[in-house]
């Protein structure tokens, strides 16, 4: 079968509006879990989020790795469980593996 041309591909049904709208993180198998006491605040998981679904909030109560870093740094990274999709990059690239891919419960 050869190749159908772009203007002969059928109709697909896409979403009417963007992510922030349609909450896709129903569509997870495993969710991301941030084990604070561990973590450094090298944001790294932030940057390499590919959904954006990560965000640094206030961190004054948050626990953190020491108390150095947490009197330095006043921001934290904070999973939005309503749009992460649960592909666990973020948990990938933290350098102490502070981030734990769990079984969702549905
Ligand atoms: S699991 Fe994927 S989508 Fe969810 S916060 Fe981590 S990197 Fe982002
Ligand atoms: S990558 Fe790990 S250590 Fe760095 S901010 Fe994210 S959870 Fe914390």
């Amino acid at each position: 079968m050869g190749l159908i041309p772009y203007d002969k591909l059928p109709n697909t049904p896409i979403a009417a509006v963007n992510s922030v709208v349609v909450k896709t993180g129903t569509w997870r198998t495993f969710k991301p879990v941030i084990h604070y006491e561990q973590c450094t605040r090298c944001m790294i998981c932030w940057k390499y989020c590919p959904d954006a679904s990560i965000n640094l909030v206030d961190g004054t109560d948050y626990p953190a790795k020491n108390d150095v870093i947490k009197k330095a740094i006043d921001k934290v990274p904070v999973i939005d469980y309503d749009h992460c999709k649960g592909c666990g990059i973020c948990a990938e690239e933290c350098p102490v593996n502070a981030i734990e891919m769990v079984p969702e419960e549905k």
